[in-house]
C-alpha cells in the first residue's frame, strides 16, 4: 500500500467534517479501544510512511499518546495536491508550509497524530490551502483544547 490520505486513520470519505466531527470520530475509536471493541492491531496501525515522517519531522503536542500512554504524541503535516508525489510531502517547518499557502494550485494539508511507540495514528484537522485560499497563520505547534475527553 503505498502512502496518501487513504492510509491515515480518520480521514474522512465525505469532505464534509471539521474539526469536531474529527476529535469525536477519534475519542470514539479511543473509547472503543478501552473497552476492548478494538485491538491494538485494529488502532496502532500507522503506515511505515507515515512513522518514519513522525520520527525525523514529528512536533511533539506534550500529550501523552491515548493507547500506550507511554509517549507524548507527535505531529506531522502532509500536503497533498497535483505536482506533488503521490504521497504526498512531508512539511519539516513553518516557513515551507507557508510556500503552499502561496502555490497557484490547491493542496490539501493533513495534519497527523502519531505515536512513534504503538504506531497509534489519527487525522487531527485536514485544510486547504493554495490557489487562493485566503492565509490564516496557523503554527505548526498548535495549543490544542480538548475539553470533556476521556482519561
Ligand atoms: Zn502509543
Amino acid at each position: 500500500m503505498t502512502f496518501g490520505p487513504g492510509a491515515i486513520a480518520g480521514v474522512p470519505t465525505s469532505s464534509a467534517g471539521g474539526r469536531v466531527e474529527f476529535l469525536l470520530a477519534r475519542n470514539a475509536v479511543v473509547r472503543d479501544f478501552h473497552k476492548g471493541r478494538l485491538s491494538r492491531l485494529d488502532v496502532c496501525d500507522a503506515h511505515p510512511e507515515l512513522l518514519r515522517a513522525a520520527r525525523n519531522l514529528g512536533r511533539s503536542t506534550g500529550e501523552p499518546c491515548p493507547i500506550c500512554e507511554r509517549v507524548d504524541l507527535v505531529y506531522v503535516t502532509f500536503v497533498f495536491g497535483t505536482r506533488l508525489p503521490s504521497g504526498g510531502r512531508c512539511v519539516s517547518t513553518q516557513a515551507e508550509l507557508d510556500r503552499y499557502w502561496k502555490r497557484k494550485d490547491p493542496v490539501a494539508c493533513f495534519v497527523v497524530e502519531v505515536c512513534t511507540e504503538c504506531s497509534w495514528n489519527h487525522l487531527d484537522r485536514m485544510y486547504p490551502a493554495g490557489a487562493g485560499v485566503p492565509v490564516e497563520r496557523r503554527s505548526l505547534h498548535r495549543d490544542r483544547v480538548r475539553s470533556g475527553r476521556d482519561r
